[in-house]
């Protein structure tokens, strides 16, 4: 195995190839093989990048007829018929069968694109500059997403101050409770409390790098209740948690609520390719031509394999699949946690954005190395890095299910003998 170019010209910064020290080269499905030929079920699909598996051919088959035929690849936001083709499977696949309503701006290509523009979007609209923003939160790596991020190294990295944010407790997150809606519809309400209004409340439904910690249906419609009441912009950041991951579109579904500002990434092309979304409840659209902008905006091979994607949630048979798999997911999880109580805190998560938390971060990472050896990617999250995250693609076939929780278990046993 050769890694001279990586070791001698890529930077430092490197991160995922130090923990999986191998090179890769091919994928379907859940399966990723390196150049030796080795085979390794993959739990962390692109961090949650590619939910519909490696190379799905019903997502990727029309992106390839696409490509050779001569088509736009490129077209900032010109009208391309592409672009009108996704638009379109966007709104009568999934927007409209769940009864929203929302305008799509198409910013950048990466979630904190889309951040960003949804963050200036509400403090345009408000006139407000503050944003309230939730403990272990992750937004992204550009300035004002790092600001309404939660974890300290995250803020740190821009070197420069991140103002005009009010951070308040996710739910949950001092002890169950402990009601942090109350509070913030609290100190919002008394002019007595030293907490401004803010322009937006900025959330993950499922905290992914904060823990996989969950926000319960009540806690979510409490905040949107609370956001209407006050007239403060309610943005959910669908980035990781959505596009399918929960078992559901959108990750909030469950809670029936409808924010007024979802952002969308990482799984929304179906096929790893980069292209965001930010969906805008129509009077807040206040945006003037060209007010906010990016070259990499047409991405049309990404709008063909969205277009695909969305598509695929009219098929019952692909949504009762994905609901089944998540049971047998869970039901799997469920098993391990009673088997291994040592390492084992808690399952965390929802569907199939699932979490174990374990007793250590050092636990964590020699399951890890060992599920590793034995064929199998999973990653950790957490402040502490102590829960292993583990995100099969939604697609997952039962005999790469069984073989990957089959590997997992194996590395639990063996961490547990130490
Ligand atoms: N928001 C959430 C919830 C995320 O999980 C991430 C990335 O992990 C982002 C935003 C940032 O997305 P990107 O890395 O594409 O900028």
């Amino acid at each position: 195995m050769n890694t001279d170019a990586f070791a001698t010209y890529e930077s430092n910064v490197r991160r995922y190839c130090r923990s999986f020290p191998t090179v890769f080269t091919k994928a379907l499905g859940a399966t990723i093989w390196d150049e030796s030929g080795k085979p390794h079920i993959d739990f962390i699909v692109g961090s949650g990048a590619l939910n519909y598996g490696h190379n799905n051919p019903t997502i990727i088959a029309p992106a390839i007829e696409y490509m050779i035929g001569d088509n736009i690849l490129l077209s900032l936001d010109m009208y391309t018929a592409a672009k009108r083709d996704f638009i379109e499977a966007l709104v009568e696949s999934i927007l409209k069968p769940r009864g929203l309503s929302y305008k799509i701006q198409f910013p950048g290509p990466t979630g904190t694109n889309a951040n960003e523009a949804a963050l200036a979007l509400a403090r345009k609209y408000t006139g407000r500059s503050s944003v309230m923003a939730f403990t272990n939160s992750y937004h992204g790596m550009s300035l004002g997403s790092l600001a309404v991020s939660g974890s300290a190294s995250t803020r740190e990295l821009g070197g420069v101050a991140r103002h005009d944010v009010i951070r308040v407790p996710y739910d949950g997150y001092a002890n169950q409770a402990f009601d942090s809606a109350s509070y913030i519809d609290c100190v919002l309400s008394d002019p007595g409390s030293g907490i401004e209004k803010p322009a937006a409340i900025i959330l993950e439904p499922i905290q992914a790098e904060g823990g996989m910690n969950t926000a319960s249906a009540a806690w979510l419609t409490e905040i949107q209740r609370i956001c209407r009441k006050h007239g403060i912009v309610f943005i959910v950041d669908d980035i990781q948690a959505g596009s399918g991951r929960t078992g559901d579109f959108f990750s909030f579904e469950f809670a029936k609520i409808e924010p007024d500002i979802v952002t969308l990434s990482k799984s929304l092309s179906g096929s790893g390719s980069p292209l965001s979304i930010v969906l805008i409840r129509p009077d807040l659209d206040i945006w003037k031509p060209g007010e906010h902008s990016g070259t990499f905006r047409g991405n049309n091979f990404a709008f063909v394999t969205a277009g695909a994607m969305c598509k695929m949630w009219s098929d019952l048979r692909f949504t009762a699949g994905v609901e089944r798999t998540a049971v047998k997911l869970q039901a799997h999880l469920d098993r391990l946690v009673a088997k291994f109580p040592k390492c084992i805190e808690q399952k965390r998560g929802r569907g199939l954005m699932a979490g174990l938390k374990c007793s250590s971060s050092a636990a964590v990472s020699r399951v890890h190395d060992i599920a590793f050896e034995n064929g199998l990617l999973i990653e950790s999250s957490g402040p502490d890095r102590d829960v292993i995250k583990v995100l099969p693609p939604i697609t997952i076939t039962d005999d790469e299910l069984d073989h990957g929780i089959a590997v997992l278990d194996h590395a639990l046993q063996e961490q547990d003998n130490v």
